[in-house]
């Protein structure tokens, strides 16, 4: 099966995913950073009101003590500098060097008149921190949506290729082998109960119709439309295999109506057509269509104009059937309306020689036809 549908949607929901995820991402690191920058304000805050009481201990006994208890800050992992000033302006930091020569992006919270004697806190809160935990926060939901859009997609694809793409590369399969040869295959199977089914169904209704079709003009293309015979092109294309088939055993009867355009200028071409189509019935009835060897073909070769083409044992058998023959369209009369109309044919007979061609065969059959015109008409003359 090709991918190529299935392709076409895992772009389409790849492209998704990374605009939504991009836009999904960029918000909720934002909305993650100011919750860092909450929590460490909220914990900073607690301490502050845990310590302001130490600090003010630690202010009555001596700067190394307000140095220490500063330095508990420390166990802040946002916490980069943190500065006091008591009331009366005396100044303390830790660690000791200046808050701002840090080279870390830092933000300050500040605490006033926390002390008891009314000093400052200052803290100086690491921004990267905050991008740090965000960023691995981040990191985390990112693995997850891959790892979920992966199992997702491989899900899907597993479930289209058996729902969609087997049983649709199996139609496709299907209608390129009955498009090879449309009369020899069969109907093509139906595999799934769902669209794809209702699908199947269509198409083998549609089948049915190009096959009712297909044989009805394969069945004009071959016939005579006024007789129902084979015509003459189907008739010598159908003779060309037979004499191929057998070398030997092949007569062509060549039959020419007698006196027919006297039939359509006494009772009109409408009377003539009905001759035409009851010789037609005649010929095709009297042949032999069954048996072991192939069946013997009967065509309209031109307007009233009819070829056989028998195979039989001998010539004796050929030329007893075409003397059935003429008997037979000597004894059939046509209703005209008044009196009955009898027909008469000449019969030219000749028997394939080994190696001819059909063209020689029926020039050969056709010529034993005039003949028997010559002789009198309505007989069977052999060629030589
Ligand atoms: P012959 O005994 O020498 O064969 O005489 P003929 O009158 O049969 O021969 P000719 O070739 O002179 O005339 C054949 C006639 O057949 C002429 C033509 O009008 C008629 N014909 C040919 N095709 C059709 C057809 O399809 N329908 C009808 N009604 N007549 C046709
Ligand atoms: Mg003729
Ligand atoms: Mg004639």
């Amino acid at each position: 099966m090709k991918l190529g549908i299935f392709l076409k949607f895992v772009v389409l929901f790849a492209v998704m995913a990374i605009v939504l995820g991009a836009v999904g991402v960029f918000s909720y690191k934002n909305y993650r950073q100011q919750h860092y920058e909450g929590v460490a304000s909220a914990q900073l805050a607690t301490a502050v009101v845990g310590a302001a009481g130490m600090l003010d201990k630690a202010t009555q006994v001596g700067e190394k003590e307000i140095r220490d208890s500063l330095s508990l800050f420390a166990m802040f992992p946002f916490l980069l500098c943190v500065e006091m000033t008591t009331a009366s302006g005396e100044f303390y930091r830790w660690p000791p060097l200046p808050c701002n020569i840090i080279k870390e992006e830092k933000y300050p919270l500040n605490y006033a008149n926390v002390l008891a004697d009314g000093g400052d806190l200052r803290f100086y809160v690491s921004r990267q921190w905050v991008i740090e935990e965000t960023d691995r926060e981040v990191r985390v939901g990112i693995i997850a949506m891959a790892a979920f859009l992966l199992l997702f997609l491989v899900g899907s694809g597993l479930v289209f290729h058996r729902v969609v793409g087997h049983p649709v590369g199996f139609l496709i399969k299907s209608l390129r082998g009955i498009s090879q040869d449309l009369t020899q295959q069969e109907l093509i199977k139906k595999l799934t109960r769902d669209e794809i089914g209702e699908l199947t169904d269509a198409l083998n209704g549609l089948l049915g119709r190009i096959r009712e079709y297909q044989s009805e003009l394969v069945r004009l293309a071959n016939t005579d439309g006024l007789t129902g015979i084979l015509n003459r092109r189907t008739f010598f294309a159908k003779g060309e295999a037979l004499l191929l088939k057998y070398e030997n055993n092949v007569y062509f009867v060549q039959i020419d109506l007698d006196h027919f355009k006297s039939v359509n200028d006494n009772y009109g071409h409408g009377i003539g057509d009905q001759v035409l189509e009851l010789v037609g019935r005649l010929l095709q009835g009297s042949i032999r269509t069954v048996g072991e060897r192939e069946p013997d073909l009967v065509g309209r070769l031109g307007g009233e104009e009819f070829g056989i083409l028998l195979s039989t044992e001998n010539l004796e058998q050929a030329r007893s059937v075409s003397e059935r023959l003429r008997a037979t369209l000597e004894k059939s009369e046509v209703d005209t309306g008044a009196k009955p109309l009898t027909i008469t044919g000449s019969f030219g007979l000749a028997e394939a020689m080994p190696g001819e061609s059909l063209d020689d065969l029926y020039h050969r059959a056709d010529a034993a036809c005039y003949e028997a015109k010559r002789n009198g008409r309505n007989q069977v003359v052999v060629a030589s």
